[in-house]
């Protein structure tokens, strides 16, 4: 049996006048999967979170969320809670009144002992009682998905939730949401952090200018393959500069520390071409202190894909 749908979206537009936003956008979450959107500035993430929150309406294509296709915008559709830009927030309340108030403004029923649960989980509980007015970036993102958290849904939508996080803001809203997804909840965030969508998302779909130029697991984009620039850093810089000058499938990218007295230099190759040249320089009896690539290959894959789009525009 397949599993149950989150979003399926097909072929779907948005034009603000004459931008397009989104140009014929496929998008597939299941449920209980972390789906992450990527792109460059302005590539559409916001404008199609906005869609699945029921912010706006699409110009054309299908939706539909949770099984039910989406007519219209009207709010957010039944079981689906997030926020795009930033959760909105009552400053003159305190985090727990922001809480009680939105709660009651959407019928539910949380009490303080609820409210206490949401405030512990996204690590709030010191500032419970603050008003949200001086609160940081990052402490209103966690209060915005604390708000989302109320609501039980089977569909959340983020937009850049790690943005402005500490590392132990982060790791709250990391637990949250792997603990969401592990319950069944699709959740469907951007970021432009690569090392966020490593650690939380199972899938990814990349947008360059409103379209989708990859979907799917994010070892198949990491693994796609291409040539990667490493750091390779020796016991002798000059021998391995002529070994690697000498080796068929590496190319030199940057030697210039190396000709400064610097022990590491650049080299762009595909990985049997590198484990060649790791061989020739450790028989010529030089030591490898460090081979690194200089982006993770997630990020080069990300790069070369949404350059070739933009490209192309
Ligand atoms: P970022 O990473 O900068 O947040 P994004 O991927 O979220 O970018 P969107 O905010 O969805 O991109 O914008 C996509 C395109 O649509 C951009 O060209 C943007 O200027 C345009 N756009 C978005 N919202 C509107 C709007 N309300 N009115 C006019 N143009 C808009």
């Amino acid at each position: 049996m397949d599993t149950p749908r989150a979003v399926r979206a097909r072929g779907i537009t948005k034009c603000f006048g004459d931008i397009v936003a989104l140009d014929g956008v496929d998008l597939d979450v299941t449920q209980g999967q972390i789906h992450g959107l990527v792109g460059p500035n302005g590539a559409g993430k916001t404008t199609l979170l906005g869609l699945l929150l029921g912010l706006a309406a699409a110009d054309s294509g299908r939706l539909e969320i949770l099984g039910t296709p989406v007519e219209r915008a009207l709010a957010a559709p039944d079981g689906v809670a997030g926020f795009v830009d930033a959760p909105g927030l009552y400053p003159s309340l305190t985090a727990r009144q922001n809480l009680a108030a939105l709660a009651s403004l959407r019928g539910l029923d949380a009490g303080t002992a609820v409210i206490d649960d949401v405030l512990g989980e996204v690590g709030l509980t010191d500032v419970a009682d603050d008003r949200t007015r001086g609160f940081s970036l990052g402490m209103r993102q966690r209060l915005g998905l604390a708000a989302a958290l109320l609501t039980k849904p089977r569909l959340l939508v983020l937009d850049e939730p790690s943005n402005g996080l500490d590392p132990a803001g982060k790791r709250h809203v990391h637990r949250v949401l792997t603990r969401l997804a592990a319950e069944g909840t699709g959740v469907v965030l951007s970021s432009h952090l690569m090392d966020d969508l490593e650690a939380l998302c199972s899938e990814v779909t990349i947008l360059a200018t409103g379209r989708v130029v990859f979907s799917g697991p994010l070892d198949k984009l990491a693994a796609e393959n291409r040539e990667l620039d490493y750091r390779l850093r020796t016991s002798d810089p000059e021998t391995a500069r002529q070994v690697a000058a000498d080796t068929a499938g590496v190319r030199i990218v940057d030697d210039s520390g190396v000709r400064q007295g610097a022990d590491a230099l650049v080299v762009r190759a595909l990985v049997p071409a590198l484990d060649e040249l790791v061989a020739k320089v450790v028989r010529s009896d030089v030591a490898v202190r460090e081979l690194a690539p200089v982006v993770s290959p997630l990020e080069a894959a990300f790069l070369a894909l949404t350059e070739q789009q933009e490209a192309g525009r």
